[in-house]
């Protein structure tokens, strides 16, 4: 961590005074050894170092091989500070749930606050003193500092180069006490002058590196939050139940929804090339529908509106495709339109090399009304043609609606 010679350099800050029996600073005694104190790690004489340069510090009289006595004398020294001043900055300490409603339709964080944060006034402190266990077999601890605090006894450890070891901890909370770390671990090699300002913010201007242990308060606090927690679940029931209501509503809404959307989708469908244009026949649970994806030109395109016209297709505009509503039997209907498109596309796809079109194979005459065998009534011609090239020139071929209409009005 630090190296020896590093800790040398740094100097000592604060040495035992021997004769008032407490800690000191390098300003407050005679310079040189007849400052009369001692290190606070290695009981050795130091001299205090009242120089012109550096900040006045404590330095071991001779070479010793003493490692940790900056550590030491901060460490004391913090107890020394809190010992006389009686007072200590502590931390909050609560014990908090998050509360959810069945179903988490609410929530709600619940909190038992054992101890407010602030600067505490503390009685009876007391460094360094040897606490007896409740029982004989307990054995004896000795906490840096102990005192009462609201009545409850307190056990502050300052923290150095170890946290405070579970045992003692768990040892000291047995026995009734609060426990409190401050962790004052990076004070020790901070420049000498400003080492006393820390400390003395450390303990008691805030308290971002102390920590509650345990508390005595502690078992009253969760007892508490249980109360809190059954008296929260109890004033939340009713709008609990009217949330669960509520939401199973819209569960069954959104149901209905999917429901509704699977009807319209299709279960099934088939795609023909016709020449560049893609042909799709799809079918859902109540429609067949036929559509011709890209601009192609009229000859093929007649072909595939007279289809549509010879099955009674009504164009949909919206969709851009001709819709079949059989009576009966959707899928036998869209398995013939499927064959009657293969048949239609195949003719139209089939060219000669001297770019000479066969002449197609008429399609199957469907069965007319009147036919027994007939599932599906046979639509007359109607006058919708216009309407329909103009639709499938603006939105598939991309024309502006004048010009749609330009080019529909020379090809019908
Ligand atoms: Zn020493």
């Amino acid at each position: 961590m630090h190296h020896e010679r590093q800790i040398k350099q740094h100097g000592i800050p604060f040495g035992w005074h021997v004769p008032t029996q407490r800690m000191v600073d390098a300003s407050s005694v005679a310079n040189g050894l007849a400052c009369e104190c001692i290190c606070s790690a290695c009981s050795a004489p130091l001299q205090a170092k009242q120089g012109k340069v550096r900040a006045w510090h404590f330095a071991h009289h001779t070479d010793t091989n003493c490692q940790h006595a900056a550590e030491a004398a901060v460490h004391r020294m913090a107890k020394q500070l809190i010992e006389e001043r009686q007072q200590v900055h502590v931390p909050e300490r609560s014990f908090r749930k998050m509360l959810h409603g069945e179903k988490q339709v609410w929530s709600e964080e619940i909190a038992v606050t054992v101890q407010g944060s602030g600067l505490q006034v503390l009685t009876g402190c007391v460094a360094e003193k040897t606490i007896y266990g409740n029982n004989p077999q307990d054995g004896i601890r000795r906490p840096d500092v102990l005192a009462l605090l609201d009545g409850h006894p307190l056990a502050i450890e300052i923290r150095n180069t170890h946290e405070v070891d579970i045992e003692k901890a768990a040892w000291l909370k047995q026995q009734g006490y609060s426990v409190l770390e401050i962790d004052i671990a990076d004070t020790a090699f901070e420049p000498m002058e400003s080492i006393t300002t820390l400390l003395e913010r450390r303990l008691f201007a805030n308290s971002h590196l102390a920590q509650w242990l345990c508390h005595a308060g502690d078992d009253a606090a969760k007892r508490q939050l249980i109360e809190l927690e059954a008296d929260t679940r109890a004033k939340r029931r009713e709008e609990e139940l009217f949330l669960l209501a509520e939401m199973e509503a819209k569960a069954l809404a959104e149901q209905k929804r999917i429901a509704a959307r699977a009807r319209l989708q299709d279960i099934d469908d088939f795609r023909l090339r016709l020449e560049d244009c893609t042909v799709r026949i799809g079918r859902n649970i109540r429609r067949v529908s036929l559509k011709v994806h890209g601009f192609t030109a009229k000859p093929a395109f007649s072909k595939i509106m007279n289809l549509a016209h010879r099955y009674g297709g009504q164009f949909n505009k919206k969709g851009k495709c001709w819709e079949f509503q059989p009576k009966q039997d959707i899928e036998a209907f869209f398995l013939q339109l499927c064959s009657e498109a293969e048949m239609v596309c195949l003719g139209t796809n089939r060219r000669t090399p001297g770019g000479v079109a066969p002449i197609p194979t008429p399609p199957t005459t469907p069965n007319v009304d009147g036919d027994s065998q007939s599932t599906f009534r046979i639509a007359p011609e109607t006058d919708e043609r216009f309407e329909e090239r103009a639709a499938i020139l603006q939105y598939d071929g991309g024309f502006s609606r004048q010009e749609a209409e330009e080019l529909a009005g020379q090809n019908i």
